[in-house]
């Protein structure tokens, strides 16, 4: 018996705007596509609380017993500048900027990618392809698509033919559009412009002279067009059709769009069930860009080091923040209410560790199997993580209120609390508890400070060979030591 046996989970469907009973192809086995990062730069805010809400959402299906198949992939090739046809790759523009092979750029913001997203306490996908990986499969998608009659070749490169797809097919269902609107609003094509349509995408693109991000293929030696690695790698890892596909709501119009409309062009039919968008996140009311100084990187929260900031937030904190809002929300950062949240945070980790000392009595004030219900019917209505940590703090209030005497629980009331506590605050909303870490804390202070006394003792000896070692090698490990009038003090990079 599996949990999810006896709930019912509504999901809010992009496709059709409806919230929709969950019912996916396979019983209890889920296949979930998350459009990844393109990696030629540090990972963004934003993007964090898009790939934070698909890892809420892909751990409360483990937690309710689904075998999950998670695919989220990098994008290391295809890219190109502002989203554009005719632009550059995204990384090999980077590496031409900083003399770099493009692989150490895709290499480098890979590493920083894992690390903050790690930071975060996410859970890894089952798979993590690269688009590199998987040029032979997009080869063979093309050579499909234009066997279909969907395509055309050009110069070279090879361009999906938007208006033949729309006779037999709908373009633009996802994001609403309509295929004439658009043609209404675009410019005329420029007679640099090789593509028969302003709305046709490349699915090949011919590689000039200097580009350095090639490969061979039958038209010639070039590079894969961005909307086609998706549909490649999640085809080849969950098939023709699978239940869920996400991503961040800009990537909805073109890049959903034109994923569908390849798989439609190669299948016949739907690629996916269930599309799920996250919404964005935005900073002191404002859109997040690096040219007006709104910004702020992951990194940059957790030391404190941003001038819209008043402290450093642990990871935690932050992704407790994020997720006080529901997903499909647009969600605000700003210092206060990142000052909000941790308090909200640190109420109820104090609260759970309230729970574990409580004392039992036989009876109980608190209807711990309703409010468990009310726990599960926010999370089984579209991932409501709000409403659910609301029903967190009804419970941390009940927690002190049996401490205080005013309330009573029974043995088996509290071990049911207990348990649901811990599933949803650590299982399913990935937070950690910060102060777990407060033993290796004390430990470390204990031993740096040992280090700062034999030091001294040295010093007063005249050995300054060992004072010098004793700071050289704890500025190695990023301690630093600080020579001030009270003493020494350190501090912790
Ligand atoms: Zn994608």
């Amino acid at each position: 018996m599996h949990l999810y046996q006896d709930q019912e989970l509504k999901i809010y469907n992009s496709l059709n705007g409806k919230k929709e009973v969950f019912t996916p192809l396979n019983e209890g086995h889920i296949g979930m596509y998350v459009c990844g990062p393109t990696v030629y730069s540090n990972v963004h805010l934003g993007n964090c609380r898009t790939f934070m809400s698909f890892d809420m959402i892909f751990r409360y299906f483990r937690h309710l017993g689904y075998k999950v198949r998670y695919v989220r992939n990098i994008t290391d090739a295809g890219h190109l500048v502002d989203d554009a046809e005719d632009g550059e790759d995204k990384i090999a523009k980077k590496a031409r900027l900083e003399k770099l092979e493009p692989m150490e750029v895709v290499q480098r913001y890979t590493v920083d990618f894992h690390t903050i997203l790690q930071k975060f306490n996410f859970l890894p996908p089952s798979i993590e392809p690269t688009a590199t990986g998987h040029i032979i499969e997009q080869i063979e998608i093309i050579k499909d698509i234009l066997e279909k009659g969907y395509a055309y070749e050009i110069n070279d490169s090879v361009y999906f033919d938007v208006s033949k797809f729309n006779e037999d097919h709908e373009y633009g269902k996802l994001s609403g559009r309509k295929l004439e609107d658009m043609i209404a609003n675009t410019r005329e094509l420029t007679a640099q412009d090789e593509k028969k349509s302003p709305q046709d995408f490349a699915l090949w693109k011919k590689a000039e002279p200097q580009h350095i991000m090639r490969w061979p293929s039958p038209w010639g030696d070039g590079f894969p067009g961005w909307h086609l690695e998706c549909t490649a790698m999640s085809t080849k890892y969950l098939g023709e059709t699978f239940d869920i596909h996400g991503g961040g709501m800009d990537l909805k119009f073109p890049h959903h769009e034109c994923e569908i409309a390849q798989a439609e062009a190669c299948n016949g039919h739907s690629p996916v069930n269930y599309w799920m968008h996250a919404n964005m996140l935005t900073l002191n009311g404002k859109k997040m860009a690096k040219s007006t100084g709104n910004s702020i990187l992951p990194g940059e929260i957790f030391s404190g080091n941003n001038a819209l900031l008043s402290k450093a937030f642990s990871p935690s904190v932050v992704r407790f923040f994020m997720l006080q809002a529901h997903y499909t929300s647009i969600l605000d950062l700003s210092n206060d209410a990142l000052l909000a949240s941790e308090k909200g945070f640190n109420r109820l980790m104090d609260g759970l560790k309230i729970l574990k000392n409580l004392d039992t009595a036989k009876s109980s004030d608190f209807d711990v199997p309703a409010w468990k219900k009310k726990c599960y019917e926010a999370m089984n209505d579209d991932f409501n993580t709000p409403i659910l940590i609301a029903q967190l703090f009804e419970a941390v209030k009940h927690i002190n209120a049996i401490k205080e005497g005013r309330e009573n629980i029974s043995l088996e009331d509290k071990n049911e609390l207990q348990t649901t506590m811990n599933a949803f605050v650590f299982d399913v909303l990935g937070l950690e508890d910060k102060n777990d870490n407060e033993g290796d804390t004390d430990t470390l202070s204990s031993v740096v400070e040992l280090l700062i006394q034999l030091r001294k003792e040295a010093r007063d000896n005249k050995d300054f060979a060992t004072s010098d070692k004793i700071r050289d090698q704890l500025a190695a490990v990023g301690i630093q030591l600080k020579d001030g009038k009270e003493g020494t003090t350190f501090s912790v990079s």
